[in-house]
């Protein structure tokens, strides 16, 4: 995946419309609404039929009543003065607001008596009039009967229809007629309480509405507690995987699918997090052992491979200090070291590297300044690696084994946690320095001149063709010098070989004493040496010469094993190298001949052979 995916994963937001409790806020609402629209006017309906019954059952109440009390007046015959009593009554009946209208009919329809004047003497029809229920019926129990009328001006109204009762009295003149022989009939105004069941109603909407928001709320809220809560926290998990943070990980807390969920991802995170762990060892130990592999194969001696390997730990372990201490190809000890304070680049010492670190001798101590001492002894005691896991950091002492003995120690201490490194590792690394470090060795005892410790006349020949090689290359200078010890004859014959031996090696280290880096000096053969000597202009040879040639004049050799010292000069002849003519022989003859001419007016003297006149000068780069 690339890296611009990955962010885009991890950058995505739900938008809020989108979102699942949003979806369920809307669907919820939506439902409630439905079903409280329904609900509602099934309820809405019910009401309505609850208030008419008990609306006609009231009014059936009030209906008898009133028609009870029209008995009375009824009872003294029906004159004119007995239907005006009556209409006053209904009068009354409607100011007091009992009713809204009262009819008295008789069963032709006549209205004989009104609360309302103007009815009087119309006529009801009887027969087959939904507004006047029952009114051709004669049987008691089809009343009070009942029905919905419009009242004046539109009005809602109920009608009760009840017969006047026939009363003992009356059945003196009408014999044992027990047919009703007048109704009444009430009108009632249903308005005033439509108007309060529209308003309950109305109330009970809103209480519905109010309800169902309430609902949807807490419904959503519950959800987003128990659902999106732990979703957003896995989705926020996996976008910071995706991202690379492979040590994230959600709570998964309880004992429900999302917990169950929970735990799988941190068990699928810690997996993944421990391949690429690793891989990412797996790949650390393959570079650093690529590296160390190119390296000592390019720098073979022991100086320079001591000095590659504390390199390429340093650049690919990340330690705040390393030290590699090797067994010196000419006996003692060099050490590598890099980040340690106070420490040049490589150390060298005297002694059996082995006893010097296992009693951590004074020596060593400076190179190891800030490790953990009791580490590196451990290593070299027991030959077998050490580590010290601090709350950060790793500090390791490594030894370097060959046949059972210990010829050198890698020493690192402040290694990151970041940087991987595990034992495994380290053992592959041991075992790689330990075959390496053979290898350095022995190429390096080969190429040196056992008694003196520089360079053999082989090696030197061989470094002279590259240097011929590169100042043709590049157009640069060389300068070749051949040194002879003067009268060298009269030290073994007057002091013994040894002594001779003795004067050798101090010889050759004053010479290299005068060198550059870049320079080798070589054992050419007896007491003469060869110094080969890149970019070295001619102009710059005869000082040169004069440089070494003093270093030897300067002080008396020491003879070594108390014999004392000798006072001893050195005859130097130098060549400029001539790329237009010069191979390494005729270099090294006329370097030769140089040396010849110095011993020949006198010794003690520096020689130099500079190319031709004529000749291209080396110094400046030719057109
Ligand atoms: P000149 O000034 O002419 O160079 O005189 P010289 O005595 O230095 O030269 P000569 O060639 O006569 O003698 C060189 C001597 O170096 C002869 C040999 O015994 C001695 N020699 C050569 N190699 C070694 C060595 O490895 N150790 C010792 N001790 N002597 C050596
Ligand atoms: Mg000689
Ligand atoms: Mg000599």
């Amino acid at each position: 995946m690339n890296p611009g995916a990955e962010q885009s994963v991890a950058e995505v937001k739900v938008r809020w419309w989108s979102s699942i409790p949003a979806k369920l806020i809307f669907g919820l609402l939506i439902l409630t609404l439905v079903a409280g629209t329904g609900v509602w006017s099934i309820v809405a309906e019910q009401q309505e039929r609850l208030f008419l019954e008990q609306r006609i059952r009231e009014a059936g109440i009030t209906s008898s009543v009133i028609s009870r009390d029209f008995a009375e007046p009824m009872s003294g015959g029906t004159g004119a003065a007995v239907w005006s009593t009556l209409s006053a009554d209904a009068a009354e009946f409607t100011r007091k607001k009992l009713a809204a209208r009262v009819l008295v009919f008789l069963r032709d329809g006549r209205v004989m008596s009104a609360s309302d004047k103007s009815a009087v003497g119309t006529r009801i029809a009887v027969s087959g009039n939904p507004e006047c229920p029952a009114c051709e019926s004669t049987r008691a129990e089809d009343f009070p009967a009942s029905a919905p009328v419009r009242l004046a001006g539109g009005a809602r109204g109920l009608r009760v229809v009840s017969p006047i009762p026939i009363t003992d009295i009356c059945r003196f003149c009408h014999q044992s007629d027990d047919e009703a022989r007048s109704f009444v009939a009430v009108d009632f105004d249903l308005s005033g309480l439509e108007h309060a069941r529209s308003a309950r109603q109305r109330s009970i909407l809103v209480l519905g509405v109010a309800g169902s928001l309430l609902l949807a709320l807490l419904v959503a809220l519950l959800f987003r507690r128990l659902v999106m809560r732990p979703v957003g926290a896995l989705s926020h998990a996996m976008a910071r995987l995706a991202a690379g943070d492979l040590s994230t990980r959600t709570r998964a807390l309880g004992a429900d699918e999302f917990a169950l969920l929970g735990r799988h991802f941190n068990h699928m995170a810690a997996r993944i997090e421990d391949q690429v762990a690793r891989i990412e060892a797996a790949r650390t130990e393959s570079e650093l052992l690529y590296r160390l592999v190119v390296d000592a194969s390019k720098n073979l001696e022991t100086n320079d491979f001591a000095n590659g390997v504390a390199r390429v730990i340093k650049e690919k372990l990340w330690p705040r200090c390393v030290a590699f201490f090797l067994e010196g190809a000419e006996g003692g000890w060099i050490c590598a070291t890099r980040g340690n304070p106070g420490c040049k680049a490589l150390e060298r010492g005297e002694g059996d590297l082995e006893s010097l670190l296992v009693s951590a001798s004074a020596q060593v101590a400076k190179p190891l300044a800030g490790f953990p001492r009791q580490l590196v002894e451990d290593a070299c005691r027991a030959h077998a690696l050490q580590l010290l896991r601090g709350a950060e950091d790793l500090s390791i002492a490594l030894p370097v084994v060959s046949e059972s003995r210990l010829v050198g120690l890698l020493a690192c201490h402040g290694i990151p946690d970041d940087a991987r490194v595990d034992e495994a590792l380290l053992g592959n690394l041991g075992a790689h320095l330990d075959l390496a470090a053979v290898n350095s060795r022995n190429y390096t005892g080969a190429i040196t001149d056992a008694l003196t410790g520089l360079k053999n006349k082989r090696y030197g020949l061989a470094r002279l063709e590259d240097a011929l090689n590169f100042a043709r290359r590049k157009g640069s200078c060389l300068g070749l010098a051949m040194c002879d010890i003067d009268h060298f004859k009269r030290v073994n014959d007057e002091h013994g070989h040894p002594a001779g031996d003795a004067v050798l090696r101090e010889t050759a280290r004053r010479i290299a004493a005068c060198l550059r880096r870049s320079d080798v000096a070589v054992r050419y053969g007896g007491e003469e040496f060869m110094l080969i000597l890149p970019e070295a202009a001619p102009a710059a040879l005869q000082p040169t010469g004069e440089r070494i040639r003093r270093a030897i004049e300067a002080a008396a050799l020491d003879l070594g094993a108390g014999a004392g010292s000798v006072g001893l000069t050195l005859s130097v002849g130098l060549a400029a190298f001539r790329a237009a003519s010069d191979s390494a022989e005729t270099l090294v003859a006329r370097a030769d001949a140089a040396l010849y001419r110095a011993k020949e007016s006198g010794r003690n003297r520096v020689a130099v052979e500079l190319p031709e006149a004529g000749a291209p000068d080396p110094a400046r780069p030719q057109p």
